[in-house]
């Protein structure tokens, strides 16, 4: 069976096409797909959830003040357009942009670093990780193996020992390895499998094989999976003598296929002592942290070699060194609160040595092996997995998905990565799945939320920290978004209350929240990580996006200087103009509307301090570099020209009901923005200096 899918990399053949579509298997499995039900992203919930409050807030306070104009004796049309123009000002009209601008810039900048998001919004749910499930062989190792040992029978060797060409059973083992192994040699590199290359470089170096694949047809093969941890190839016998079977694989695999060993003088039982022996030699190797395969082979009359009674050839060690930059990594997971269980099909001497190599293993983790986790019960697993340090060595893809699943009832938010076909369950059950984009199989990256384009681990810490910024990116939109809100409605209440001139029409609240809320507060959107991302522990799985000290800040402080900035010029302005409290002022006046116009300069100059201080949730701006983001200060060119054009240009004037302003004017705000500036850079230097009133209350 060929299926559609299928790449064929050589020879040729005839085939017959006998399902399309939806009737292939790919169809059966985009079937599935479809059938099993999204999971909702944390971030979609939190958004879910921050615009329900925000459309009650809209909604009631435009309710609210459309009931309170009408009951002050307002006319009907002028009340409706007021209360529209305060559930206007209310709604985040910006949030849909940026939510997808931080996700996409995110993406761009991982896709920069080697991971290619296929999924959008996994790209937070990235950054809310709390354990990695991750691969050994080419994730944290270079998947560059190269043979070391060769052991014949109990003699070991070292691979480019001279002696070893005229070894007894080197003829047999290099059969083995020659035969049993599906990588094409093209020159120096090879195609396929790193393990099965590395075997055949160094048969090649031992002795050229020519036309051994040839004289030796292949006659059935039992493919290497994960699960079986082995592969057998029959072979048809030169000129009328019996077939013969090679196997490799796992050792503890063969030895059980084994019932003779090829020792130097000839073939004696493989019985439980020389087992012993042989497994002692495999620890060893497995302690220097090589990955082991046995060798094995028979003569058979058979098409397909039964799995019995093989003759027992030796042992070939590779070594595959750790990549130099995982160790990092891990630390920087580490510190970002992060634990990182290895799940690995390697014996588990050899996991260990890996493990302890690239700083896994600080102290004395714990290695479970497959077999063991098979025998747990649920709650001896449970308490497995409150290790910090874990290794699974000898595991399977199906306990992968028990392990990802456990994790997760733990409340954990899991990562994992994986390769092979077998790994999509895991892939698709993970709250963010990882496939390896050189080594991964493509079912395995149909299955992930993330490709990793050089298969490597570190890449995966990096994403972690754009995922993470997103997050406080869309909170740093929304405490710069929600805080003109007072401003805008504060002159209104004054207004009712206090009988005050009223300071800013229905129109330039628009303004303001058009033209100060979107591009601005796009830009922060954008922001880079901040330095200290990688310090904190993972967000908490009830951290909200719109907190108490949220509001507390924004409504409550920079709300409230922002109004007082407003107010200070408009009164300023009034008094000059010689108008005193109770004295009537002329909606089409001039003072009037040159009060009105400095009330709005104020409140914009204001927002340009807000949007700098909105920038950085902990660091200070100069450390995230003042100029850094050019989005935003695009944005702050665009708040001026508005100002600008709202108060100058002659053909808008009677439309916002504005009179132009002069430099005093406009700088009769800047005082408050400075305040907002440097008050809040206070404000952040004591989160940094571990203030707990102000970590407790005004932090968000
Ligand atoms: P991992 O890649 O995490 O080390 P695998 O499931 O790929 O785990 O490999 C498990 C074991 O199977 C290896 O330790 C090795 O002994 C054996 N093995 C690996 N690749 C092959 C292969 N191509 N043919 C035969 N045996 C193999
Ligand atoms: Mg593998």
């Amino acid at each position: 069976m060929v299926f559609s899918g299928t790449l064929v990399q050589s020879g040729n053949g005839k085939a017959l096409v006998y399902a399309t579509g939806m009737h292939t298997q790919i169809g059966r499995i985009v079937q599935l797909t479809k059938e099993t039900t999204q999971v909702e992203t944390p971030i979609r919930k939190e958004l879910k959830r921050f615009i329900h409050i925000i459309s009650g807030i809209a909604i009631a306070l435009g309710v609210l003040f459309f009931t309170l104009s009408i009951l002050l004796g307002k006319p009907f049309i002028a009340s409706l357009i007021f209360a529209i123009g305060i559930l206007v000002a209310n709604v985040p009209e910006g949030l849909l942009p940026t939510v997808t601008l931080a996700l996409t810039m995110a993406a761009r900048r991982m896709a920069k670093k080697n991971a290619l998001i296929r999924n959008l919004e996994a790209v937070e749910t990235l950054g809310s990780t709390t354990v990695i499930c991750t691969d050994k062989t080419g994730t944290i190792t270079q998947n560059r193996m190269k043979v070391t040992t060769l052991v014949l029978g109990n003699h070991e060797w070292s691979a480019y020992q001279g002696g070893l060409k005229h070894a007894k059973g080197l003829e047999e083992a290099w059969a083995a390895i020659v035969l049993c192994n599906n990588v094409r040699l093209s020159g120096k590199t090879y195609l396929g499998d790193p393990t099965e290359g590395a075997l055949l470089v160094f048969a090649q170096h031992l002795k050229p094989m020519d036309d051994l694949p040839i004289s030796f047809p292949r006659l059935h093969e039992s493919p290497f999976d994960s699960a079986t941890k082995r592969m057998v190839t029959t072979h048809r016998g030169l000129g009328g003598q019996p077939n013969l079977a090679y196997m490799k694989g796992a050792p503890e695999v063969v030895f059980g296929k084994c019932k003779q060993i090829l020792l130097e003088n000839g073939l004696v039982d493989f019985d439980s002592a020389a087992r012993q022996q042989a497994l002692k030699i495999y620890e060893r190797l497995a302690a220097r942290g090589e990955r082991v395969l046995a060798l094995a082979y028979k003569t058979t009359d058979a098409a397909q070699a039964s799995e019995e009674g093989f003759i027992y050839l030796g042992l070939v060690g590779m070594l595959d060194p750790p990549r130099p930059e995982i160790a990092d990594a891990i630390d920087k997971c580490r510190t970002a609160g992060i634990k990182v269980f290895m799940v690995t099909g390697d014996y588990h001497v050899t996991a260990e040595s890996i493990a302890r190599q690239v700083g896994l293993f600080t102290g004395d983790g714990q290695v479970v092996v497959g077999s063991e986790l098979e025998n747990m019960t649920e709650t001896e697993f449970l308490k497995v997995l409150d290790n910090r340090e874990l290794v699974f060595a000898r595991s399977t893809p199906l306990q992968k998905l028990q392990i990802v699943q456990a994790l997760q009832q733990k409340g954990e938010i899991v990562t994992v990565t994986g390769d092979g076909v077998n790994d999509a369950p895991a892939l698709k059950n993970a709250d963010m799945g990882v496939a390896m984009g050189v080594s991964g199989t493509e079912v395995a990256k149909e299955a992930a939320d993330m490709v990793l384009m050089d298969d490597n681990f570190a890449t995966i810490v990096n994403a972690i920290e754009e995922g993470r910024t997103i997050f406080s990116n869309i909170k740093k939109f929304i405490a710069y978004i929600l805080t003109s809100n007072i401003p805008e409605i504060l002159p209104f209440i004054a207004f009712v209350a206090l009988n005050a001139p009223l300071a800013l029409t229905v129109v330039l609240i628009l303004s303001i929240d058009l033209g100060t809320d979107l591009l601005p507060a796009l830009g922060l959107g954008s922001e880079k990580p901040e330095v200290d991302v990688m310090k904190l522990p993972p967000r908490k799985r009830d951290e909200r996006l719109l907190t108490w000290p949220l509001l507390a800040m924004s409504y409550g402080v920079m709300g409230m200087i922002q109004a007082a900035a407003g107010f200070f010029a408009f009164f300023v302005v009034l008094d000059q103009g010689g108008w005193v409290w109770g004295a009537p002022l002329p909606e089409t006046g001039l003072l009037y509307k040159t009060a009105v116009t400095a009330f709005f300069a104020a409140v914009v100059v204001c927002q340009v301090a807000d949007v700098l201080i909105c920038r950085t949730r902990r660091q200070s701006i100069l450390s995230a570099g003042i100029f850094a983001n050019k989005l935003i200060w695009l944005g702050i060119a665009t708040e001026l020209a508005l100002v600008m054009a709202v108060s100058h240009v002659p053909f808008l004037q009677p439309f916002f009901g504005t009179a132009p302003i002069g430099w005093f004017e406009l700088s009769l705000g800047v005082p408050f923005a400075l305040v907002i500036l440097f008050g809040d850079e206070c404000r952040r230097w004591q989160i940094r200096r571990g203030n707990r009133f102000v970590q407790r209350w005004l932090t968000w």
